[in-house]
């Protein structure tokens, strides 16, 4: 019982990755162990189906867009470390770390599966898919408006354009610091939230065969994404409910001023209201 119950502790976080949605807390023991024995067995597998040679390829292009002003490159682990960052939210932890592994199965990954050829090319552009089409050229709506989006949010925070990121940028967001502790935050926030709707809105045409979304549909679920953030961020500063996880108001307040709706009007603890909301357009 001891060792499975080290193996419960090990796995916790890679056992909610793998089964979202799981509540193990809330399961019997029996039951626990048993799904334990399946993602050990699953996390095999799918370590060897990852591709070494373009994880490496991916761990480069992120280090060199993380690169410092004097070229200095940080370490793998800081980079394989910033996947787990709190700033950015568990999903699009995931997404990061996936991201840097290639681990998801676009393009070149569906060349050689017989009968299955045809889903290496994006359907629109008449190219092969990569990540990097996905999220940063493709010409279905998506990419385009989220990174407009993005742009406009930043441009109320900094007073600067957001140029569209590239795949590695995306990939390096967690590792990225800019000039203060809040605009960091935002910018990791703002990165790794958008490239995961872009990807969900990808997925959501390609694989559940929905048309492409609206300009409305994309705007909606953009700001939506955002206001969740900013929502879980405010209910994150009650100390008394959350403790050691709680979230201090003041970086709560570097993060998103600037970018409130309505923001001269709102209180001083603005914290407490529940109609907050980030505002752009
Ligand atoms: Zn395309």
């Amino acid at each position: 019982i001891r060792s499975n119950e080290c193996d419960l502790i090990e796995l916790r976080e890679d056992t909610a990755l793998l089964l979202p949605g799981a509540k193990l807390q809330s399961m019997t023991q029996s039951k626990a162990y048993k799904m334990i024995r399946q993602v050990k067995m699953n996390k095999r597998a799918y370590k060897e189906k990852l591709n070494r040679k373009a994880t490496k390829r991916n761990m480069e292009l992120t280090k060199q867009a993380a690169a410092d002003e004097k070229g200095g490159l940080p370490e793998t682990s800081r980079v394989w470390k910033s996947t787990k960052h709190k700033d950015v939210s568990r999903s699009a932890r995931f997404f990061l770390w996936m991201l840097i592994h290639d681990g998801y199965k676009v393009g070149r990954h569906w060349a050689k599966i017989e009968g299955h050829e045809h889903k290496a090319t994006c359907v629109r552009c008449g190219i092969t898919e990569s990540m990097e089409h996905i999220l940063t050229k493709c010409d279905v709506p998506g990419q385009e408006e989220v990174w407009e989006l993005a742009s406009e949010m930043w441009k109320l925070k900094t007073g600067e354009d957001l140029p569209k990121p590239t795949a590695g940028q995306i990939m390096a967001c967690a590792t990225t610091r800019k000039k203060d502790t809040g605009t960091t935050r935002l910018f990791r926030i703002l990165i790794s939230e958008s490239a995961y709707l872009i990807w969900r809105l990808r997925n959501e045409r390609v694989i559940q065969e929905n048309p492409p979304a609206s300009q409305d549909e994309i705007y909606n679920r953009w700001l939506r994404g955002m206001n969740i953030r900013l929502r879980l961020d405010c209910a994150l500063t009650n100390v008394g409910k959350y403790g050691k996880r709680a979230i201090k108001k003041d970086l709560v307040q570097k993060t998103w001023v600037k970018v409130l709706k309505n923001e001269v009007n709102l209180p001083r603890d603005w914290m407490r209201e529940t109609e907050v909301l980030v505002g752009i357009g």
